[in-house]
């Protein structure tokens, strides 16, 4: 079932919009997707909540956009040209790399060669930045990395966001925007693609150990909080701490927050406390001062960040799998509403009547100006609720004769599939009254 479930996935989100392989038309590019007209719309409104919950209503966090392309400098700095980097095995029958620390992957790729035992090369430390190059005359093109995560355009920035708003430690910066990996085996559908989306806080403390044991657990608590209010379910959710030698070059201590994929327990999220390892690597390699001076005491000190990076790709495909509900007669995706990509449907019950068409129109023209709503007027009312199940849609609303006798409409619940009548002039308030 398990197996199957990624294959029933993919296929819906083929089959629906969510999500298609990357330039599909020329065979595809390994490890990249596109995100169809419902999955922008999905992907959208996580990042947009996210947003909401981390910088409009918080008074400690603020924004930024930084730059994909960067100073190279600044990856010397950061420790990734030396140390972004996954141990690769080589089949020496057919050449294809593998993880190292990936048995399951190697276990796989043995048995696909059938009685034919292989040999492996030594393990082989393989970088994972992408390389690219700026510059139009050949010969004085300057080589430079598409940034392998997110995290330092905003750490570059520091000094500047300290100078320029009234932010004062605690404080964190906030950051959405896209990383990429040249990932050895990309795979497991958009959970391990090369080029994917993050959203990341890094948040400055004080460095003290009390301060950073306190900020660690807040932000635990409150990242596994922020899924369990989307709906997914508390069994699939854990907790897993990185031990000494799984941490990466710069992390004092680390948990990951994992999801019960059909493929394992997988991370989709990470709590980092990467202590001063950032803001000192580059006060050095750019010799530009990264303290902060406390306005009250005076103190001045270079501050702690306690980080918290999550996928925004994987937590996509981790709340799709978690939504995925079938029933007797039809697939339900159980998204919360307020991800999912369309918050409404309107339909008139017979599309060849003008007088039902007419008014349902007038009906979607006004609710979209508040809610993503959605148009449907082919087929019969049940085959448009399936549709519409299968995109998450919470409610569907129908015009039907009643309608122009009462000024009332069905609405029907998506989970529960029960209808409610409602005046059309009470529409808005009904959806709004459901998404807080
Ligand atoms: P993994 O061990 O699975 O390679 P990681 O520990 O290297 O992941 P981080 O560097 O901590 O991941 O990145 C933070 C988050 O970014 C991850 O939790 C994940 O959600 C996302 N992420 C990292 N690599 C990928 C990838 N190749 N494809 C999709 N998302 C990714």
């Amino acid at each position: 079932m398990a197996e199957n479930l990624m294959e029933k996935l993919v296929a819906l989100c083929k089959r629906r919009g969510f999500i298609y392989p990357g330039s599909e038309i020329y065979g595809g590019l390994g490890g990249t997707w596109d995100y169809g007209p419902v999955g922008s719309l999905l992907k959208k409104n996580l990042k947009d909540l996210w947003w909401k919950e981390m910088v409009q209503l918080r008074n400690d966090i603020v924004g930024v956009d930084a730059a994909i392309m960067m100073n190279p400098k600044a990856w010397e700095a950061s420790g990734h040209v030396e140390a972004f980097t996954d141990p690769l095995v080589e089949c020496k029958i057919c050449h294809q790399r593998f993880r190292a620390d990936k048995p399951e992957e190697i276990a796989l790729h043995e048995k696909s060669h059938k009685d034919v035992r292989i040999e492996w090369t030594e393990p082989q430390q393989f970088n994972l930045l992408v390389k690219s190059y700026l510059g139009v005359l050949e010969g004085k093109q300057s080589e430079i990395f598409l940034r392998g995560e997110i995290t330092n355009g905003v750490h570059v920035n520091f000094r500047n966001v300290v100078d320029s708003t009234r932010v004062k430690i605690p404080f964190g910066i906030a950051q959405i925007g896209k990383a990429f990996r040249n990932e050895i085996t990309p795979g497991n559908f958009t959970f391990r693609s090369r080029e994917f989306e993050q959203m990341e806080v890094q948040f400055y403390i004080k460095p003290e150990q009390n301060e950073g044991k306190k900020w660690f657990e807040y932000w635990k608590k409150n990242r596994m909080d922020f899924y369990l209010s989307l709906g997914m379910a508390k069994e699939n959710l854990r907790f897993r701490d990185h031990a000494d030698n799984e941490r990466a070059h710069y992390a004092k201590a680390a948990t990951d927050i994992e999801y019960k994929a059909p493929f394992g327990w997988s991370e989709f999220m990470g709590i980092h406390h990467r202590g001063d390892w950032d803001l000192s690597r580059h006060q050095k390699y750019s010799g530009k001062d990264m303290t902060y001076k406390d306005p009250v005491s005076g103190e001045s000190y270079i501050p702690w960040d306690i980080e918290t990076s999550a996928g925004v790709d994987r937590s996509i495909l981790f709340l799709l799998l978690d939504a995925y509900t079938e029933e007797e007669k039809r697939i339900v995706m159980k998204l919360s509403p307020k991800i999912a990509p369309y918050k409404v449907a309107v339909f008139p019950l017979l599309a060849n009547k003008e007088e039902l068409v007419g008014k349902a129109r007038e009906i979607y023209e006004s609710l979209r100006k508040n809610f993503m709503t959605a148009w449907d007027d082919r087929g019969n009312i049940g085959k448009r609720y399936l549709a519409q199940d299968e995109i998450g849609t919470p409610w569907c609303v129908t015009v039907d004769f009643q309608t122009l006798e009462d000024g009332m409409v069905t609405v029907r619940d998506r989970d529960t599939a029960q209808q409610t009548r409602v005046k059309i002039g009470e529409l808005k308030d009904y959806f709004v009254s459901h998404l807080i």
